[in-house]
This record gives C-alpha cells, sequence and structure tokens, in this order.
C-alpha cells in the first residue's frame, strides 16, 4: 500500500492517523521464505512538521512460522513493530538514503508501507530461533527429532566442544 507523504505535507502540521494492511502472505530472508501466519493491522502515525519534513511512526504486529535452529521443528515467532522514521524532502534522495540507511520505503513523494513493514521486520528477527533453551536436534544418522525420544542410533562424532580441549592439548604440548 502507498500513502501519498506530499498530501499530508500539504495539510496542516500535525499527526495524521492511518491504517494499512500488510499485503504479503510470506517473509524473505537471506533467500528462504517463512509463512506469516498472523498480522495485525499496520497503524501509522504520520506526522507533517513542516518545512518538508514528516515523520512517521508504524505500529503492528506479525507471527512468523521459523524452523528451530537445531531440530527444524516450526516455531510460532512474535515480531512486534514499533518504529519511527523521519524523512527530509529537502535532502536530495542520495543524502536520505545515507541517513536512513534505507529509503526503498520512500517513492518519490509516497510511502511505501509494506516496504517499511519489512525492513522492520527484518530488524526485529531473532538471531538465533530454539523450540527449547536445551533443544537436543537432530539425530546425524537418522535425522529424527531427538526431543521426542533417542533413536537408538551410535553417534560416534566427537564433541565439538572436546576438539577445542584437544586444541589447547596440542597448544600446550608445543610450547
Ligand atoms: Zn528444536
Ligand atoms: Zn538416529
Amino acid at each position: 500500500m502507498l500513502i501519498s507523504l506530499s498530501e499530508i505535507m500539504n495539510l496542516p502540521t500535525g499527526v495524521q492517523k492511518r491504517t494499512a494492511v500488510y499485503e504479503p502472505s510470506t517473509f524473505v530472508r537471506l533467500g528462504v521464505t517463512y509463512p506469516i501466519l498472523e498480522k495485525e493491522e499496520v497503524e501509522l502515525e504520520i506526522e507533517n512538521l513542516g518545512s518538508r519534513k514528516v515523520k512517521i511512526g508504524v505500529k503492528t504486529k506479525v507471527v512468523l512460522s521459523v524452523p528451530c535452529d537445531n531440530c527444524l521443528a516450526e516455531q510460532q515467532v512474535e515480531i512486534p513493530v514499533s518504529s519511527e522514521v523521519e524523512v527530509d524532502f529537502n535532502q536530495s534522495e542520495e543524502d536520505r538514503v545515507n541517513d536512513l540507511n534505507e529509503t526503498a520505503y520512500i517513492d518519490g513523494y509516497d510511502l511505501d508501507v509494506d516496504r517499511l513493514v519489512y525492513e522492520e521486520i527484518l530488524l526485529g528477527f531473532p538471531m538465533k530461533v530454539l523450540c527449547q533453551e536445551d533443544c537436543k536436534g537432530i539425530c546425524k544418522v537418522c535425522g529424527a527429532n531427538l526431543n521426542q525420544g533417542e533413536c537408538g542410533c551410535v553417534r560416534t562424532e566427537p564433541d565439538p566442544r572436546m576438539s577445542v580441549i584437544r586444541d589447547i592439548f596440542n597448544n600446550v604440548k608445543e610450547v
């Protein structure tokens, strides 16, 4: 959805409230597609600051389906969005890009709500997603989810923590 900021800049200064719907049904990050399970209406507060400047407040919430980093079981991850950005139309487009890092959501004098919300979800995306703090992961032999019980395979791979200790040993020996 596009919201005309030039229209808002022509209104008397003050806050204009708008609502929008975040259109996409999936969220794509680093080439991976995550289904959007739920989304709230996007609440926008756009303030005409005068002198061709606007402040944009955006608030919404999405729930994504994201696999656990360890066992790949799908998790519901809630990402709240609550942010404020200021856009100065006195600056050249190039300066604005450098200032805001991202002005892909400003298209001419229009605000691209989907792009803005996308950037905010990207910022709020968790670094790590685990189904539980001590997720046991999947068996590297048969692929079973070890949280659902031991599969009985013999997994002889060395524990990566042990290799660190071995390295320390080797270094000590070399001295
Ligand atoms: Zn897990
Ligand atoms: Zn197994």
